[in-house]
């Protein structure tokens, strides 16, 4: 274990939670209210994937204006979870945005346009802008039309964490550390860390995002982490709403005409230094779609925990029964952590088996080979 920190209080716990990235919080956040005695560990790596988001909630994605599959479904336990955390910290982290979406070809054009026939979609997908005017619209090149997406939202996922880090904080529930793995000890009925202080838990929950591929106990889970880069721009003029292209610019404040513009999908390279040709590509797609110019202000960069399938990595160690994974959220995670989280805390506090709570997931890890 690496860190500075002195514990106090208690030395056995119900979980102990590796990371404190959105799934880790979520993770602490529904446990706790349900009675569990937490520790949570992290390390605030600066290329953890909850620390760079932009925290869009997109209900619909892709060439063929596709609806997220169980979206109102995942959104409505979201909305929820965020309502709560708002009556709690006192600060709406989840907020509405309009989307205005540049339909790029024809083929793309009818399929919004079937879209907007079927009934399911009538949430989401509205009308199809295609008398643009062009001398007033953001989006240039708009002959084939640009959609209007409703139902989208930003979550301020630094705000929230920070929220959730100073409430585990006040409960000292919350080491601000690297857990190194040869410190853990998984016995049949407990695990160990010893660190400065020994301390032990019932099960342990590894929410590291893509660090887990480092993990030997979950090593072998099929990632196939994605990099990102985002950029924090001045722009020249305000826009109101989310543009999206392909790439995308969401409004960050009308009065000092800020925005985040994002983002980039790279999945060899996993350099976390900011790569001025990265900068570049975004700047430059934002100025080829859209009529406004942008000034750099800040570039994160951080790696998605992404999965083969898409699925994500939820349950337990096929040998070590106090050893979970919860992670694998990908590129969704604001809209989907908040419901896995809550049926995982169902698994511990009303012992349902995580089987029937998540059926569309493979609930024991296929790590392979075995620890
Ligand atoms: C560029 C980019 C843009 C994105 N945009 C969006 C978006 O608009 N909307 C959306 O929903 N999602 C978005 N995502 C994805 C989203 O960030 C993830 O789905 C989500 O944040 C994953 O959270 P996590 O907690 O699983 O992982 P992480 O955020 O990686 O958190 C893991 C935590 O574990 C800690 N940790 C790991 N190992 C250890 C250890 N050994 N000891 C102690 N601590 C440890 C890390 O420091 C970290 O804090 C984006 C991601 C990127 C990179």
């Amino acid at each position: 274990m690496t860190g500075t920190n002195t514990h106090k209080t208690h030395s056995h716990f119900d979980v102990i939670i590796v990371g404190q990235g959105l799934a880790g919080s979520f993770l602490a956040w529904e446990m706790i209210n349900a009675g569990q005695q937490i520790l949570v560990i992290d390390n605030h790596h600066h290329g953890s994937s909850s620390k760079v988001a932009a925290g869009i909630i997109n209900p619909i994605t892709g060439h063929r204006i596709n609806l997220t599959s169980g979206f109102v479904e995942f959104l409505d336990i979201a909305k929820t979870t965020y309502q709560q955390l708002a009556q709690k910290f006192g600060q709406d982290f989840l907020k509405p945005i309009d989307q205005q979406r540049l339909i790029k070809n024809p083929g793309q054009q009818n399929y919004y346009l079937k879209r907007l026939e079927q009934e399911d979609y009538h949430p989401f997908v509205h009308t199809l802008t295609t008398q643009v005017d062009q001398k007033s619209s953001l989006l240039k090149n708009a002959e084939f039309g640009i959609g209007n997406i409703q139902q989208s939202y930003r979550v301020d996922t630094q705000a929230l964490l920070k929220s959730i880090g100073e409430w585990l904080t006040e409960q000292d529930a919350l080491w601000h550390e690297k857990l190194d793995y040869q410190d853990i000890q998984i016995n049949n009925d407990n695990v160990q860390i010893s660190a400065q202080k020994k301390v032990s838990a019932n099960k342990i929950i590894f929410c590291e995002g893509f660090q887990a591929i480092n993990n030997p106990w979950l090593k072998n889970l099929p990632f196939k982490c994605a990099k990102g880069d985002i950029l924090t721009v001045q722009l020249d003029q305000a826009s109101k709403t989310m543009l999206n292209w392909g790439h995308w610019l969401l409004p960050t404040s009308k009065e000092t005409q800020q925005a985040y513009l994002g983002s980039t999908y790279h999945w060899q390279d996993m350099n976390l230094e900011p790569d001025n040709t990265l900068a570049k590509e975004l700047i430059d797609s934002l100025e080829k779609h859209t009529t406004l110019k942008a000034t750099m202000v800040d570039h994160r960069t951080g790696i998605r925990p992404t999965t083969i399938n898409r699925k994500q990595l939820i349950g337990l160690h096929p040998q070590h029964k106090n050893l979970y994974c919860f992670n694998g959220f990908g590129s969704k995670g604001c809209l989907t952590i908040p419901h896995y989280a809550k049926l995982f805390t169902r698994h511990f506090s009303h012992q349902q088996a995580l089987s029937e709570l998540m059926p569309e997931i493979d609930t024991i890890l296929s790590v392979n080979s075995v620890s």
